[in-house]
């Protein structure tokens, strides 16, 4: 299972289930990523300089587990598997299609 930065994942379980996004970060210490506008919590913010204090909303980390790349070919939810091309470039492909996923 490989989730990437700027990948368009679907979230497969828990509330948030079902819900697409970009991934924004993957944060490899704790197997997590952060998908854009998805999992979003309110967060109370210090005021600065340049910001009054209040409620903002961001995103809070998902489990891998609970993440499928979403193939734009499928439109769905994918399996990858590893390929290699013929100039040896690594890609990950659909194992539906065989798109190749970037
Ligand atoms: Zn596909």
């Amino acid at each position: 299972m490989q989730i990437k930065k700027n990948d368009k994942v679907m979230v497969l379980s828990g509330k948030n289930k079902g819900k697409t996004g970009e991934v924004l970060q993957v944060i490899k210490s704790t197997n997590r990523a952060i998908v854009s506008k998805v999992n979003m919590v309110k967060k109370t913010v210090k005021p600065t300089q340049n910001q009054e204090a209040g409620l903002i909303e961001v995103e809070a980390p998902i489990n891998l587990t609970n993440l499928q790349v979403v193939c734009v070919k499928c439109n769905k939810p994918t399996r990858v598997k590893k390929d290699i091309l013929s100039d040896g470039k690594k890609v990950r492909v659909c194992k539906k299609c065989g798109e190749i996923i970037i």
